[in-house]
């Protein structure tokens, strides 16, 4: 599934294009992609005509500025795919659902083989109408998060965003010491920490040296302001990759190229084999579901 380095690698590709494009058509071929709406007719009356004034990303979703101050949320899924394309004349990837074009010519399709991804037009609140922002995100002291927030009303509940909100490490330690749950359970958890799944949970726990199943609540504070340092680092690093490509996923950015982060993955994906650290075999547990992956020595 997608996470905030890919959805950022997919972003910062379609910012050098998209800006100043007008919509002229949204071909929509499966209305399950945008089941927020009553009918696909209606979500492409919402986009058709508008030109694109910004592309921004909170957590795992993609924000679209329109002209008329509303948004196109993307949210990928377990498999989504924004791809260019020249034109009609270019051959359709099997499972493209929605295809953008644009009057200054060339389109922009959704692809999505599982269907879980989802897009949707996102109205503003009216003036007064107060929008109930998360109470982590809350604790940000700057950064684009929270004006998103009230603008896209849908992704108000959504906890700290590692770049769009900035928060210091004592404030983290505050939401940490809140909790009881797992540490697993906190990073993935979008409604506390937004953007982080499976893998950059796995690979910032191990780059802190801490276990995924650590009470949040227990950790010392030296150990707070490394996994603090450890999620922007490990982020940063995989952005620089344009993300991870597994060989079982599909990701890949809007000119169909995949990321390389995952050749530098320390534990994810790696079951049996040594630790870079130590050599012990790396250990795989299933907790609700998903794997989870991890070194014995060098986490506690
Ligand atoms: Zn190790």
């Amino acid at each position: 599934m997608p996470e905030l380095p890919e959805v950022e690698t997919v972003r910062a590709s379609l910012a050098r294009d998209l800006i100043g494009k007008k919509i002229k058509s949204a071909a929509v071929t499966n209305g399950r992609v945008v089941r927020r709406h009553k009918t696909a007719k209606d979500f492409r009356a919402l986009v058709e005509g508008h030109t694109i004034k910004s592309v921004q990303r909170l957590g795992k979703n993609l924000i679209i500025g329109f002209d008329n101050a509303t948004h196109l949320v993307i949210h990928l899924g377990m498999s989504g795919q924004l791809l260019r394309a020249k034109g009609p004349k270019d051959p359709k990837p099997k499972h493209t659902h929605v295809v953008f074009t644009f009057a200054q010519g060339g389109e922009l399709r959704y692809v999505d083989p599982r269907t879980f991804g989802e897009l949707y037009v996102s109205i503003p609140p009216n003036e007064g109408v107060e929008v109930e922002i998360s109470k982590f995100a809350r604790l940000s002291i700057g950064g684009e998060g929270l004006t998103l927030r009230h603008q896209v009303p849908e992704l108000a509940h959504l906890g700290i965003d590692p770049f769009e909100d900035q928060i210091g490490w004592d404030r983290f330690a505050a939401i940490l010491r809140s909790r009881s749950t797992t540490l697993k359970v906190v990073l993935t958890d979008q409604d506390i920490i937004a953007g982080l799944g499976n893998i950059y949970a796995d690979e910032t726990l191990y780059a802190s040296g801490l276990r995924y199943d650590r009470p949040a609540e227990s950790l010392s504070t030296i150990e707070i302001r490394r996994l603090h340092r450890a999620i922007t680092e490990i982020l940063t690093d995989a952005i620089k990759y344009g993300g991870s490509t597994l060989t079982d996923e599909q990701f890949v950015d809007p000119d169909g190229k995949p990321g390389t982060y995952q050749q530098f993955h320390q534990v994810y994906d790696r079951e049996g084999l040594p630790c870079f650290q130590c050599r012990q075999p790396i250990k795989r547990v299933t907790v609700r579901q998903r794997s989870t992956f991890f070194c014995e020595k060098c986490q506690s």
